[in-house]
């Protein structure tokens, strides 16, 4: 297995050597594609976590650890399909590879899940998760949540991409919390492969799942954390894994401008646009990067962005508050721009809510079936949402905060034990 590293192919690939393989040469255009190398920094154990990796650094870790190309190659394609395909986490369940090698992958690599702090399942049968992460560098753990939202005829999982959210959207909770970190590939598949766990849909087949779809709607602003979102977005579409098409997964944005034509380029998925609001004085207050890029800006990098057509319509969501954006005027607005932009858009209703402090209140069900309407008669779709999981706290960031207080109540009991103890 052991070999000289100078001479490997792994080697020219971390110095960046000219390579006979063209995939390795560098292509004009703002965005360059040669495969930069992922640092594998292994876990507290000193194992490396394959979750996560992408196709290309699975092959390079296990190149990285010595192993011939061509037998890393070999490999490489059987754990992506053990992994991704059957959800195993276990190398010695990997039939196909030798019982010598199992233990070799096993000293050396790691395909972990995310650690369940908390679940939930609601009345309604939404399930709530707060996940926790590994110890990072400073000996600290991080929280986020996923929720999966089961209908009738699908089921969407609601994924997270950064703990906390520099945005401060002022009717979202998780606006409310301060950014931590961007979280990795790993842990945003992850999430997708402890909800098939949750739910016992390995193998991975694409006929009668219950996870039918992926949005990229949970804590976070996913173009913030694109290239991590990108790649994992692209392990979930891979063919030999979990095979999620492109049309089953929405990444939806608060409206990052600049990112917008990057994303439907490079990953080409649904697209979501949280516009809340259709005149500049009120998007500034409660969506507030609308101060750096306003409505028209985004409206046209909607218009532009590639691959939204009637078939595959951009979803412009909207949040429902009481008498802060919710009047007829409001609703003739929104058709105006949507039709003046040329956008081939639905738009969902979302009553607001509310949570603890909120500043905001839901409008009224007869204020919302009157926008709806308004938006319905111009042509254009305009569904009510129904709220889900309320029993459950399932609005964004919500478990999270409970986690959290309750945490301090733990912190200050166990003090309070001390103090008791000491005097
Ligand atoms: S709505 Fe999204 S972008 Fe805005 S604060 Fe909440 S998580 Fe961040």
């Amino acid at each position: 297995m052991d070999r000289p590293l100078a001479k490997s192919r792994l080697f020219r690939y971390m110095m960046r050597m000219p390579d006979t393989a063209t995939n390795l040469m560098p292509i004009p255009g703002h965005f360059d594609p040669v495969p930069v190398p992922r640092e594998f920094k292994p876990r507290a154990d000193g194992r490396i976590d394959l979750l996560g990796l992408t196709k290309m650094d699975l092959r390079m870790a296990l190149e990285t650890s010595q192993l011939e190309p061509k037998q890393a190659k070999l490999r490489a394609k059987q754990v992506w399909h053990w992994i991704y395909n059957r959800g195993v986490t276990d190398f010695s369940l990997m039939t196909d590879i030798s019982k010598t090698m199992q233990p070799w992958l096993e000293q050396r690599f790691v395909i972990s899940r995310p650690e369940v702090v908390e679940a939930q399942v609601s009345t309604d049968g939404t399930r709530k998760w707060l996940l926790r992460s590994d110890l990072d560098s400073n000996g600290g753990t991080q929280d986020y949540e996923m929720v999966f939202i089961p209908d009738a005829d699908r089921g969407t999982l609601c994924v997270s991409s950064q703990v906390g959210c520099t945005l401060n959207c002022r009717f979202c909770h998780t606006g409310t919390m301060r950014l931590v970190r961007n979280l990795t590939p790993g842990e945003i598949v992850g999430q997708v492969m402890l909800a098939r766990d949750a739910l016992g849909e390995w193998p991975s087949q694409p006929e009668g799942r219950m996870l039918t779809n992926i949005v990229m709607m949970g804590m976070g602003e996913p173009l913030y954390n694109f290239d991590n979102v990108r790649d994992a977005l692209k392990i979930v579409m891979d063919g030999d894994g979990l095979g999620l098409s492109r049309r089953r997964i929405t990444l939806s944005t608060s409206g990052v401008v600049p990112m917008m034509a990057r994303a439907g380029e490079e990953i080409s998925v649904n697209l979501a646009v949280s516009l809340h609001a259709v005149t500049k004085e009120v998007r500034d207050e409660i969506v507030p990067i609308n101060r750096k890029y306003g409505i028209e800006e985004l409206l046209q990098a909607c218009a532009d962005y590639p691959g939204a057509n009637n078939a595959r319509r951009i979803t412009f969501e909207y949040v429902m508050l009481r008498d802060k954006n919710d009047s007829d005027d409001e609703a003739h607005e929104l058709v105006r721009l949507i039709k003046d932009y040329q956008l081939p858009a639905k738009v969902n209703l979302i009553p607001f809510n509310p949570w603890p402090g909120a500043p905001y209140e839901c409008s009224t069900p007869e204020r919302i079936k009157s926008f709806s309407n308004i938006i319905f008669d111009a042509g254009i779709s305009a569904p009510i949402r129904t709220p889900r999981g309320r029993d459950i706290d399932a609005a964004c960031g919500q478990l999270k905060t409970a986690s959290e207080k309750q945490s301090r109540a733990e912190l200050d009991r166990q003090a309070e034990e001390k103090q008791a103890a000491l005097g």
